[in-house]
């Protein structure tokens, strides 16, 4: 593998701001945030994308997002009764981008944890229902097919 800076992160050769780590996982705040709050979920094993990434590391990521979600949107009190600090959000977008042409830019695998609050200005273009139903099922049958030599 040649050099990973997210690699380098979990040995803690590059700095970064981490929030949470575990035997298998680690998550940090991102570099360049979409939205105050935005964090990036890592397996600690390398996989430069979903196809060598082990479906266990898989679930993994996505449950350490899923509590980080929740800290997000936790609208909690601290000991003193006050409000708890640091980022809040009324919903958050989990995400991930495999291969350069889905927007992937760091080829370790990583789920962005995207804290969403009313006109953050974050979001995927709108588009209208144009799909016609049998088009749909020739997709889904293609895939189903597909499906068994994966
Ligand atoms: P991708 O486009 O690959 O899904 O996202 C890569 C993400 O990694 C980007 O959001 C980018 O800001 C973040 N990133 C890239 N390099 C670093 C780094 O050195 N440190 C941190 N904390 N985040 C990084
Ligand atoms: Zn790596």
């Amino acid at each position: 593998m040649s050099h990973c800076i997210f690699c380098a992160i979990i040995a803690r050769e590059a700095e970064a701001s981490i929030v949470y780590e575990d035997e298998h996982t680690v998550a940090f705040m991102d570099i360049r945030p979409f939205t105050p709050g935005h964090l990036l979920v890592v397996p600690k094993r390398h996989a430069a994308g979903l196809s060598q990434l082990d479906p266990q590391d898989g679930g993994r990521i996505f449950a350490v997002g899923q509590r980080l979600a929740a800290a997000l949107r936790d609208s909690g009190t601290d000991a003193a009764g006050m409000p708890a600090d640091g980022p809040r959000a009324d919903g958050v977008n989990l995400f991930l981008a495999d291969g350069a042409v889905a927007g992937q830019e760091v080829f370790h695998v990583h789920l962005h944890v995207i804290p969403r609050t009313t006109g953050d200005g974050f979001g995927l273009r709108g588009r209208p229902v144009t799909a016609r139903r049998p088009d749909l099922d020739y997709l889904a049958g293609a895939l189903r097919r597909r499906l068994d030599s994966v």
